[in-house]
């Protein structure tokens, strides 16, 4: 991807010599500012306002120090982190992930994307992402405890309902939540919405385990219908991953009339050509916190392969890469093309490289972005806010049919966009249009701040 505009490339090279050592930043960056060329060209007054310089640079950035002890009395240190991005349409919002990948390049990646995804569903939220290197794998449950309780010693003072609501992502789910909320409710000695994915008795919502699988899968059905006049029926599908994304992709593509015939998880993936059993897998996954490879011990006809990446050599109509950043490269999305794919969707945040995503568009297969296609969890998150404020609960059915209505929102707006800037299909292009542009204009109402 190459900028031609020398504001943007200005912007763009200013801060890549400034963050050099942080290159997932730096490539969600890059492809936001490459879709953005045709907006600034048409805007010029955004340079005046500096609005890229004060975009890409976020208002707060926190690292901390998280110390704990393990069930042998040992003491651990793991870093934490929180990156406040911008709060021009709403109070800072994003998940925390708890991996031992994360980092500061990570983390300013995924609150980066946050800010165009929150946009997008039109709810008034800003874009904030956190979390930390350590790894819940293997730990007891008290060790999760006394760890989350370290991470919000230091974390409660810099959110609050109204400033920054964090919630779940990689390696942090309802129990994890649960032990954060349970620390800041000590430390602040308030009953507030300041996390969301709560459990159902203190506040949760009760779609929100739902909420992004289900979202990717109706935001799926919209660029089938729109793009390709067809629908999720009768196609088999790959699911990568075996996470709370993977899990309920898979759960409404087989509600939908699909069959999921593989998944992974970081040790390999497990491909059925009768379509995976879900019960099984979220027994495993969910219950047992086993690996996606157990189920081949119950499904003599199922195979396992040890390479993860290969997921994506196996010929399917549809492909939704669900488990983390950078998974499915120009090999594998040659491969995909090659085998005959007609949609591709991202539940993960950034799953697809550059040169992937750029392969599937160039080869005119719809291609549906992370901040677009898998923003049904954010707003659910949104929805609980607005519940936890009103303490009221709406109902399975009403989150649902709420979030079914912001999925095709934010395909409609993103498909409308790439229309009007002369790219009709090109999700990516209309995705960060659309999700930039009411940041952008929040942004110039409020002055320079
Ligand atoms: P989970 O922790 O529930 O599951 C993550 C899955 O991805 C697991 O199967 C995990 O395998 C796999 N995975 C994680 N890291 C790697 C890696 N480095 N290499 C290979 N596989 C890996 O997370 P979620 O399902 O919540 O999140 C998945 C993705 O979706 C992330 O990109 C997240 O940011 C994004 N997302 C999540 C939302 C949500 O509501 N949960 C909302 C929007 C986006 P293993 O168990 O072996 O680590």
């Amino acid at each position: 991807m190459v900028l031609k505009n020398t504001y943007l490339k200005g912007v763009y090279e200013g801060l890549e010599e400034r963050n050099s050592n942080e290159k997932e930043f730096l490539q969600a960056v890059l492809e936001v500012l490459s879709s953005l060329e045709a907006v600034v060209e048409k805007n010029p007054q955004l340079e005046n306002a500096g609005i890229f310089e004060r975009l890409v640079e976020p208002e707060r950035f926190i690292q901390f120090r998280v110390p704990w002890v393990d069930d042998t009395g040992h003491v651990r240190v793991n870093r934490g982190f929180r990156v406040e991005f911008n709060s021009a349409v709403g109070p800072f919002k994003g998940g925390l992930r708890f991996h031992p990948t994360v980092n500061a390049s990570v983390i300013k990646f995924l609150g980066f994307e946050q800010i165009f995804k929150n946009s997008l569903t039109g709810l008034a939220m800003g874009g904030g992402k956190g979390g930390s290197d350590f790894d819940p794998k293997g730990k007891s449950d008290l060790e999760i405890m006394r760890f989350c309780q370290s991470f919000m010693n230091e974390l409660y003072r810099h959110i609050g309902e109204n400033t920054d609501v964090p919630a779940g992502d990689i390696g942090v789910g309802a129990r994890e939540i649960g032990f954060l909320f349970g620390q800041y409710k000590k430390l602040t000695n308030t009953f507030t919405g300041v996390l969301t994915g709560k459990g159902l008795s203190y506040g949760g919502s009760l779609f929100r385990t739902q909420a992004t699988g289900y979202g990717l899968c109706y935001y799926v059905e919209s660029m089938l219908q729109v793009l390709k006049q067809t629908s999720l029926e009768g196609k088999n599908v790959v699911v990568s991953g075996s996470g709370n994304v993977a899990i309920y992709a898979a759960e409404k593509a087989t509600q939908f009339g699909a069959k999921v015939i593989a998944m992974s998880d970081s040790n390999g993936y497990i491909y059925d050509k009768d379509g995976i059993k879900l019960d099984l897998i979220k027994e495993i996954k969910e219950e047992k916190r086993g690996r996606v490879k157990d189920y081949v011990d119950e499904v003599k006809t199922a195979k396992f392969n040890n390479k993860f990446k290969e997921i994506w050599n196996i010929p399917c109509d549809v492909a939704l890469p669900c488990a983390t950043q950078n998974e499915l490269d120009l090999d594998a999305a040659k491969a995909l093309i090659k085998n005959g794919v007609i949609c591709v969707a991202e539940g993960a945040n950034m799953p697809s490289t550059a040169e992937a995503a750029d392969a599937f568009l160039e080869a005119k297969i719809p291609f549906g972005p992370g901040k677009a296609a898998n923003a049904g969890g954010v707003a659910c998150s949104g929805l609980e806010m607005s519940q936890n404020s009103m303490r009221y609960n709406w109902n399975f059915q009403e989150v649902d049919a709420r979030i079914q209505g912001i999925m095709q929102d934010i395909f409609n707006v993103g498909y409308e966009a790439s229309k009007m800037y002369g790219r009709e299909g090109d999700l990516v292009l209309g995705s960060n249009v659309a999700g930039f542009l009411k940041v952008c204009d929040a942004m110039i109402y409020q002055g320079i701040v």
